[in-house]
């Protein structure tokens, strides 16, 4: 009874376009999960992700799953998760961006991934990563644990929009640093994030787990501003 009067006050509807959701859907509806933006980036050994990359860290291979434009479903799913604190649509989107990555081979020797983490000022600020309910979905899918602390971000960089390539560089520099690398020795790493733009920020973590020489990084981001 309680939970059909919720219903009636807040309907179930789609995060994405408002309308009303059937039974079975979680938090997107069918129509808008069928016309997601996908990139199939996973499935090529060449695409603008791993481009955008290049030569910024050692990346065994690099994706998104969707494109990110203004107004698009993905940005509007991206800013609920983000900001409206939805993170069973984390859960979802994470799922989803696994079906893209089992479409490619390449990810097939992925056994951990690590969500990029967030400075400890700005966790405070969210009041969670955004990136953790993408990987909770991701590891379901892709059965492999997800590292929470073996990484760290010592310090929270600034806005990137307005700087220069080497100040950009500078500035996000040594931010990440690996805080438990026995738990890395060996591992085939997806590390992830929710969205990617100039690719510095990643590219650093990247850096920082490139440290331990046993451990091969792959990059996979759920969207690009591309
Ligand atoms: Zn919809």
């Amino acid at each position: 009874m309680l939970k059909e009067i919720i219903s009636l006050i807040y309907p179930h509807v789609c995060l994405s376009c408002a309308e009303p959701l059937r039974k079975y859907d979680q938090n997107i509806c069918l129509k808008c999960k069928s016309h997601l933006p996908k990139t199939k980036f996973s499935q090529r050994i060449e695409n603008p992700v791993v481009k955008l990359l290049w030569g910024k860290a050692h990346i065994e291979h690099a994706s998104s799953a969707f494109y990110f434009k203004k107004g698009n479903r993905i940005q509007k799913l991206m800013h609920q998760l983000k900001y409206k604190g939805k993170k069973e649509l984390g859960e979802e989107l994470g799922a989803l961006m696994a079906r893209e990555l089992k479409c490619s081979t390449i990810y097939n020797k992925i056994d951990a991934i690590i969500p990029l983490p967030l400075h400890k000022s700005k966790l405070r600020l969210r009041g969670y990563n955004q990136c953790d309910p993408i990987a909770k979905g991701l590891s379901e899918q892709l059965r492999v644990d997800v590292l929470n602390h073996s990484v760290k971000r010592k310090h929270a960089n600034t806005s990137q929009t307005n700087k220069g390539h080497y100040e950009r560089h500078k500035n996000v520099e040594n931010i990440f640093e690996v805080c438990n690398p026995k738990e890395l020795n060996g591992r085939n790493i997806l590390l992830i994030d929710d969205v990617i733009t100039t690719g510095s920020t990643i590219a650093a973590c990247a850096r920082a787990i490139n440290k331990i020489s046993s451990a091969k990084v792959y990059v996979s981001t759920l969207a690009a501003v591309i």
